[in-house]
């Protein structure tokens, strides 16, 4: 039956490019951004993985860049980095903890790309003789690249941003909707995520913005399999059935999400069985995932015996999702330590007091802070005010977690007042500067492009034995014992420059941690010190519910003796 579907499509098309073992689930989403269709698809990938099926999961991405290195985190949120370099949206992020698998390059699609690859195969004379076209050369590049994402897998779970009859978002959606042609509608799952709006007047449950984004896709000849609603509270059984006869989906798969915890949102979707029905739809067995350990830890997230206030001094604090990955890898160690965590973010241009000194301390004391993180940046907008800091903390014994450009920030501080040299900075700030403690590699120097100046995703460093932050590792056993090896994932330009190490190394500067051949500094501790710890990494992006980071683990230890 199968090799007869395949024949007849190849006389009809020019390429075939499915195989019969794809299953697809794609999740689109309408009205407004925010509605956790990244949550959503993750945790369908979740329930995937825990019934024992292999999952991978990818996100199309509507704008022109070919990645999202070049965006500001208040444009787009924080920037992920897979191990193989590449620099992507904060989905991905999401993907890789709901799913603890890493991703690559190839999860995350841009239109940027699919372009950038049609142009380049028109260049070459790929496509000699036709006009090049939307449909198919482009809706074809898009195919074949879920294609490729998919092979190894036993589900693909795709995230479609945009909504239907966005001026950005048809080629996508054209290739979607012929995948599920040309797979038959069996292997391709359609989910859709759309808000219920409430209105605050009467509090009733409105669907009709719903019903619309259904009619919507159908214009587009998509029909939903499954409606996931975002609700504040509980769907109400009318709004079930309602929904359900207008939008033609059987009520058992109009699923809710209520706001909750966003760990909890895999065990909110196996309760109402979606993990059953799409296990039954795709593989035709009966069998659920099994979501026990997952709900262990949200029992700990959710009752916490303890509480501890955590200040997230940096740059983009104003908006949530630009330290995400920070706030959810304190989450982790949240759940490990029954400690709930409260953040208090105060940007670091909003304390350039007069009288710093005293401000911070009752700053500090009025907010009940006991730990301190300092995620990275770029640019010098606040950063001799975190160094006022990065001194404050050294003095008074305050548990101190400085990442990437924390590294480099602690380092200039330390030069500054403990080294003596005065004019320490790095070249980001002080390009001219002839005491950049930080600086450019000599090897980057001649590199015009900015992106290829950057070091992106996962290097290994060597930790030094009897460091604290080797114990660290070794005691939360996320080392290689016997070369003392880890891997983190980096995105800076800058590194701590080896004509100082000498210097800064006489003055018990202690660097726990180096690039193998010892020319990067990757990891700093100061002895004697609650916890300060640095590191020229992002150990964010590595911590999972399941596996949270080392760093964030002590730091909450150190915070709570
Ligand atoms: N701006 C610094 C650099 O380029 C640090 C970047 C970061 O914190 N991610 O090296």
């Amino acid at each position: 039956m199968f090799a007869k579907y395949l024949q007849k499509h190849k006389t009809k098309n020019e390429f075939i490019y499915i195989t019969y073992i794809m299953k697809l689930i794609f999740v689109t989403w309408w009205v407004i951004s925010g509605l956790w269709k990244g949550i959503t698809a993750a945790s369908i990938g979740r329930m995937m993985k825990s019934a024992g099926y292999k999952v991978t999961m990818a996100k199309m991405d509507p704008y022109l860049q070919i990645d999202a290195g070049t965006m500001s985190p208040y444009e787009h949120g924080e920037t992920f980095v897979t191990t193989d370099w590449f620099e992507t949206d904060l989905d991905l992020w999401h993907y890789e903890r709901f799913i603890n698998e890493e991703l690559t390059r190839y999860s995350s699609v841009t239109t940027g790309q699919i372009y950038r690859s049609v142009m380049t195969k028109e260049r070459r004379g790929d496509y000699l003789g036709k006009t090049v076209q939307v449909i198919p050369h482009v809706t074809n590049e898009i195919k074949d690249r879920i294609r490729k994402l998919s092979e190894w897998s036993d589900v693909a779970i795709i995230e479609i941003w945009g909504t239907v009859w966005d001026i950005e978002w048809p080629h996508f959606i054209e290739a979607m909707r012929q995948l599920r042609h040309d797979l038959w509608k069996e292997n391709v799952l359609f989910v859709h995520v759309a808000p219920i709006v409430t209105v605050t007047t009467s509090w009733e449950m409105k669907t009709k913005a719903i019903q619309h984004s259904i009619i919507k896709l159908r214009e587009v000849w998509i029909h939903a399999n499954v409606l996931v609603c975002r609700t504040q509270k509980p769907l109400e059984d009318w709004v079930k059935w309602k929904l359900a006869m207008f939008c033609d989906i059987d009520e058992s798969r109009i699923i809710e999400a209520v706001d909750q915890n966003i760990y909890q949102v895999p065990l909110a979707f196996q309760k109402q069985w979606l993990d059953k029905y799409i296990i039954k739809r795709f593989f035709n067995e009966d069998k659920g995932s099994d979501l026990t350990k997952r709900e262990e830890l949200v029992n700990k997230l959710m009752n916490p015996k303890k509480e501890i206030t955590v200040w997230i001094s940096g740059k983009y604090t104003n908006l949530d999702d630009s330290y995400i990955s920070v706030l959810e890898a304190l989450k982790h160690a949240w759940a490990n330590y029954d400690t709930k965590i409260n953040i208090e973010r105060l940007e670091t241009t909003e304390y350039q007091w007069d009288n710093w000194q005293d401000k911070l301390q009752k700053f500090i004391s009025d907010k009940n802070i006991s730990a301190i993180v300092s995620p990275g940046w770029f640019g010098d907008r606040g950063i001799e005010w975190m160094i006022n800091v990065a001194n404050y903390c050294r003095g008074n014994n305050l548990p101190y977690l400085w990442l990437c450009l924390g590294l480099q920030v602690a380092t200039i501080a330390f030069a500054r007042n403990i080294c003596e040299i005065p004019h320490a900075n790095s070249r980001e700030f002080d390009p001219n500067g002839n005491q950049n403690v930080i600086d450019i590699m000599e090897t980057q120097k001649w590199i015009t492009k900015k992106w290829w100046t950057m070091r992106l995703g996962s290097y290994d460093a060597i930790l030094k034995p009897d460091t604290k932050i080797r114990n660290l590792y070794k005691e939360f056993n996320q080392i290689d014992l016997s070369s003392n090896l880890v891997k983190e994932r980096h995105r800076h330009r800058f590194e701590v420059n080896p004509n100082y190490h000498k210097k800064l190394l006489e003055n018990w500067f202690v660097v726990s941690g180096t690039s193998p051949d010892g020319t990067l500094v990757e990891f700093i501790e100061i002895p004697d010190h609650k916890y300060y710890a640095a590191t020229q990494a992002h150990p964010e992006l590595k911590s999972r519910i399941n596996k949270p980071h080392p760093l964030f683990l002590w730091l909450v230890k150190a915070s709570i003796s």
